[in-house]
């Protein structure tokens, strides 16, 4: 396994192998990395012939008074943990490798941003697409994946890509939980045992959304209510959004047709955890 900070280096690298005719399959990731992050490259392990992962903390993801700070880092365990998942190359950039002093251009996706996150971490999304599309003509990828987890931002890179015409395949990947069914993310390491007992109503409460759906409810009002419902019932718990949404255009739709994703936002104490469905009738 190559580990490379380089930027140029690994523009080299990527360069050598597409000559030699191999597919590269691409995770992109900010570390302190788990078996959500371990199934996508499972993926990319299967599709592509070089499995090339990032592990970035990318500052200008993260808004002002945000966990930027105190983000969990711990390169040496991410390094142990994928060699035992067959990565061949890790690229992982300082800050100042990725962004240097006269940096002053950005990518923007218009309409998928605006909603759900897009409302409270008003530049995160341009934070995150122009990472992407950097580490994109860094490590010149033919496959990218992508969790489910992170909804919003899977349907923006994929926005991005198609618009920009980049020569990338974009793969979406289902969200990995834990036995008890919160969905795995690092900033779980934030919480305590009573704090991670109670976000476990975010899960419930999906669970609930689900239900309704199957019985045949449509209304989003209907199942949002009962979802909110839930989720209050935890003291600590506040919520930043439950939406209901079309999903492809993120916006918010009051009946249920086709495909919509139900996303749901809390805080507990300082920490923003995230969760998503996806409603779809068979
Ligand atoms: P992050 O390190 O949080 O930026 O995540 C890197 C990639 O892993 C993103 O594409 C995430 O959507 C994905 N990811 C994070 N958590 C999960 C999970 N629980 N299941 C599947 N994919 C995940």
């Amino acid at each position: 396994m190559e580990i490379i900070a380089q930027a140029k280096e690994m523009q080299r690298r990527s360069e050598q192998r597409r000559r030699e005719g191999m597919i590269i399959a691409f995770v992109p990731t900010m570390g302190y990395l788990h078996t959500g992050h371990l199934s996508l490259m499972r993926e990319g392990r299967k599709r592509g012939d070089v499995l090339a992962i990032s592990i970035f903390v990318n500052p200008t993801q993260f808004g002002p008074g945000e966990d930027y700070g105190r983000y969990p880092r711990d390169l040496k365990q991410d390094l142990k943990l994928v060699q035992g998942a067959g990565v061949d190359i890790v690229f992982t950039p300082s800050a100042q490798e990725m962004y240097s002093d006269g940096f002053q251009t950005s990518v923007d996706v218009e309409r998928v941003t605006q909603n759900l996150c897009g409302i409270s971490r008003p530049h995160h999304f341009r934070g995150v697409t122009t990472v992407v599309a950097k580490l994109f003509n860094i490590v010149k990828p033919h496959l990218a994946f992508f969790g489910q987890k992170d909804y919003q931002q899977l349907i923006t890179i994929k926005q991005m890509v198609e618009d920009l015409n980049m020569d990338i395949e974009v793969i979406g990947m289902p969200t990995i939980r834990e036995p008890d069914g919160l969905a795995m993310s690092s900033r779980n390491a934030y919480l305590n045992s009573k704090k991670r007992k109670e976000v476990l109503s975010l899960y419930r409460s999906l669970g609930k959304a689900e239900e309704l759906f199957g019985q045949g409810e449509r209304s989003a009002a209907t199942i949002l209510q009962e979802v909110r419902r839930i989720i209050e019932q935890e003291n600590s718990v506040t919520i930043d959004y439950v939406k209901i949404c079309d999903a492809r255009t993120l916006e918010d739709i009051d009946e249920i047709k086709g495909e919509a994703v139900i996303a749901v936002a809390v805080k507990i104490g300082k920490t923003r955890l995230i969760d998503n469905i996806i409603l779809k009738e068979e």
